[in-house]
């Protein structure tokens, strides 16, 4: 067993040789991970790594081929995401699933048990957005709103479940700074309450900013565990791309050939 939760006490959510294949690929192999209360872990790793497998797991959306989950140390089978909510696991997927022609709390309402009225959901969702620095308006359509705004609401959603676990993948890949700035206050007041978080990503400086810890994937397997702010950048994608991508070297000759194609005072009206 990897040495993977070393920050101690008992974890959240430990995963145990988890693996995932798809026909004779192992998308995830062999996965070891621990997330304690109270820690917001990234799951750090290039395209392809296997993090979004890894989560989809973690939420019932796929189904493990082999290995353990244990939530608050008993071992648990997640069927589909509404156990996992159940459990306390909410998710921000990479790709929102929001219905454009319906407002915000239209949207919302449809993730809860039918016959909570439109008004509550609206209230609590207002409540929720103040509460955590996700302003959002209620009655706005959907089609009406920025990449960043569309989060917010899948974000509220999550929260309205009262989760233990807020797994969030790549939430910055479609954000601005600023508004990556204010999701990182928000998970900052997340983890004051207690809660956990899993962070997806692969922008490293992120990661160093506002995790506690960080397990990296490499070809769906472990490469590290640690805590990214004792990493340095290089020691860090290390883990994630390998030694064998050190240095960059232009491959074949560099003699230039004969033009292939040229322009010229190209212009086009407004
Ligand atoms: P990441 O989120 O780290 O970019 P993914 O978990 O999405 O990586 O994918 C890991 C690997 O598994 C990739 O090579 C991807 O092509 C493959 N993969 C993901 N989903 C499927 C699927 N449903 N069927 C077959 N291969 C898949
Ligand atoms: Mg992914």
């Amino acid at each position: 067993m990897s040495a993977v939760g070393a920050s101690g006490g008992s974890p959240l959510l430990a995963v145990r040789s988890l693996t995932k294949l798809f026909g004779s690929f192992a998308a995830c192999n062999a996965i070891d991970l621990d997330i304690q209360p109270g820690e917001i872990h990234a799951l750090l790793g290039e395209n392809g790594a296997g993090k979004s497998t890894l989560v989809k797991m973690l939420f019932g959306v796929l189904a493990p081929t082999s290995g353990q989950i244990l939530w608050k140390g008993d071992p648990v089978r997640i069927p589909s995401p509404g156990a996992a909510r159940r459990l306390g696991i909410g998710m921000v997927f990479q790709h929102f699933s929001l219905f454009e022609a319906l407002t915000v709390a239209e949207n919302i309402a449809l993730s809860l048990s039918p016959g909570i009225s439109l008004s509550k959901v609206a209230e609590e969702a207002s409540r929720l957005s103040h509460l955590y620095g996700l302003p959002l308006d209620p009655k706005a359509h959907v089609a009406d709103l920025s990449v960043g705004e569309r989060q917010r609401i899948e974000i509220v959603r999550a929260l309205l479940q009262n989760p233990e676990l807020i797994i969030l993948d790549e939430p910055t890949s479609v954000l601005t700074p600023q508004e990556a700035d204010r999701l990182f206050e928000t998970l900052a007041k997340l983890k004051a309450e207690g809660r956990s978080v899993l962070y997806i990503s692969h922008r490293l400086e992120e990661v160093q900013r506002i995790c506690d810890r960080a397990t990296v994937l490499r070809h769906g397997k472990v490469t590290g565990a640690c805590d990214p702010r004792q990493e340095t950048p290089a020691s860090l994608a290390r883990m994630m791309v390998g030694s064998d991508v050190a240095s960059v070297t232009a491959a074949g000759t560099n003699t230039k050939g004969d033009v292939l194609l040229e322009a010229r005072h190209l212009s086009v009206p407004a």
